[in-house]
């Protein structure tokens, strides 16, 4: 049989648990591979670029379920929190605010998830264990009344070092647990984000609910330079 984007998609979530989400993650990736995956029955799209997101929104049909898995400017939380069904990418409390206030203004409650970084590198964005457990951070966060936290997103390390990976899902299990004993009304502890194409089995054999998968989906993005 010819493999196409909605037999890959159908054959990836067969073989999940079926408390496991799976985000097909479309970003770069035409309408048209969008549609094929839609038609299929699918809904949980996700794209990293907020212009595309935009873009996309505009073309597609309205029940898509939009998550917002980029790294998220504070200035441009004006042009998703209208529709996105999930922010993941929460790595700070200014960015927060702003998307509350947002939120206010849409007058809806806006789902996100806060981003941990877990991974050596540099780079990932996110917030620190530390600041996620720090007393302060979370009574700020319980101010910001049109924000529900569902629960926390991270990115692993881009290594084939399975015994490395396992130590980076299971410290953020950790740190799911702890939060999830914190009694702050709008602090849901349902949702932990993590696995991508390379990392998922292993990121669901330790406690992921929610896999983000592009190219096992799409096929390899290619980017212009
Ligand atoms: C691109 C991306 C993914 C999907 O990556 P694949 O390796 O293509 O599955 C998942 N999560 C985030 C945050 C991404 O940017």
């Amino acid at each position: 049989m010819e493999t196409t984007v909605a037999n890959r998609l159908q054959n990836i979530k067969a073989s999940l648990p079926l408390h496991v989400t799976l985000i097909a993650v479309s970003k770069t990736k035409p309408i048209e591979s969008i549609l094929e995956a839609y038609t299929s029955g699918h809904r949980d799209f996700g794209e990293n670029y907020v212009q595309e997101l935009v873009d996309k929104y505009a073309q597609l049909p309205k029940d898509i379920r939009w998550h917002f898995i980029g790294h998220l400017q504070s200035n441009k939380a004006k042009y998703i929190v209208p529709f996105t069904h999930l922010i993941h990418g929460i790595d700070s409390l200014s960015l927060l605010k702003e998307v509350n206030k947002q939120a206010l203004k849409n007058n809806k409650i806006q789902d996100c998830l806060l981003q941990v970084h877990i991974a050596e590198e540099e780079t990932k964005f996110g917030f620190d264990a530390s600041e996620l457990e720090d007393p302060a951070t979370l009574n700020t966060l319980a101010t910001f009344s049109n924000i529900r936290i569902r629960g926390l997103m991270a990115m692993a390390s881009n290594t084939n070092d399975t015994e490395h990976l396992k130590t980076e899902f299971s410290d953020l299990k950790t740190l799911f647990d702890t939060l999830k004993t914190h009694t702050i009304p709008n602090l849901n502890m349902e949702i932990l984000s993590c696995g991508m194409s390379s990392d998922y089995p292993l990121a669901i054999a330790h406690g992921s609910t929610m896999i983000r998968i592009g190219s096992s989906i799409f096929g390899e993005r290619e980017y212009k330079h």
